[in-house]
């Protein structure tokens, strides 16, 4: 099997599980992060087989770029998923236009602009699969998050409008919202163990909980789901 899978956010974290999941189903992997990673840590294990992508996902041109060189060199892009994403909590009165904009425009502005060009190519090969990371932000208000919650929300309604158009070229686009997941996105966060009492089931989502789940949608077995959205909180937002 040669088909491509493009993981923005691939790098870390939630991505990171998903691109190897999909490695392991034989998918050819790019994985896309903001970071200047070194050629030996490109080399280490963590990495194998994985090629590795520098580009910032709000930067509309690099993201084209370097997906027409993907699509020129295997004539094909199967699979998107949207994982990059960042949080910079501030109350509204404290809000600042860098946090807002810098917010909003990797969660949201750097999804439509991934699908925008992942989809040209999808639509040549009539098939493809996009899968977007949202969060459960976008349905439960948390003081700070206003730039991330509406952030969120975007995709989600992004993911059903790019679901109705694209059905047409056999193109499926659904959205996961995770709950509390253990990745360093959670690291800055203060008081895990009070948000670990408010979780049901009593403890943090693995990344592997959320590859699963991403498995599922991106394979055939999912084929009659789209524009959704799936939650996968532990029950948080019960
Ligand atoms: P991490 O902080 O572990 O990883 C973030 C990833 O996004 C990294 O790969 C990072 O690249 C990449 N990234 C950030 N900004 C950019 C950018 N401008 N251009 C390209 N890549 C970028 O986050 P998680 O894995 O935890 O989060 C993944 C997704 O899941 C996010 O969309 C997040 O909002 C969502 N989510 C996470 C939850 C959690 O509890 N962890 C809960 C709900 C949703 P690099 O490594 O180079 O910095």
């Amino acid at each position: 099997m040669n088909k491509v899978a493009v993981v923005s956010g691939g790098s870390r974290g939630i991505g990171y599980g998903i691109a190897r999941k999909l490695q392991e189903k034989g998918y050819t992997v790019y994985i896309i992060g903001v970071k200047n990673r070194t050629e030996s840590e490109l080399s280490s294990k963590k990495y194998s087989g994985m090629n590795y992508i520098n580009l910032d996902i709000t930067d509309y041109a690099s993201v084209k770029n370097n997906f027409k060189e993907i699509y020129e060199k295997h004539a094909r892009l199967d699979v998107l998923i949207n994982s990059a994403g960042i949080v910079d909590d501030k109350k509204i009165k404290f809000m600042t236009v860098n946090s807002w904009n810098s917010v909003v425009g990797t969660n949201l502005n750097g999804v439509f602009w991934a699908i925008k060009c992942a989809s040209n190519y999808m639509i040549n090969n009539r098939e493809g699969v996009i899968l977007n990371i949202s969060s459960v932000a976008s349905k439960k208000a948390v003081n700070g998050q206003s730039n991330y919650a509406s952030s969120k929300a975007g995709v989600e309604a992004l993911t059903r409008v790019a679901a109705l158009e694209l059905a047409q070229y056999n193109i499926r686009v659904n959205s996961i919202s995770p709950g509390y997941i253990d990745t360093d996105m959670l690291s800055n966060v203060i008081g895990i163990k009070e948000i670990i009492d408010t979780i049901p089931l009593n403890r943090l989502g693995r990344v592997e909980d959320i590859a699963e789940l991403a498995a599922f949608l991106i394979s055939e077995k999912s084929g009659y789901i789209t524009g959704q959205n799936f939650i996968i909180d532990g029950g948080v937002t019960l």
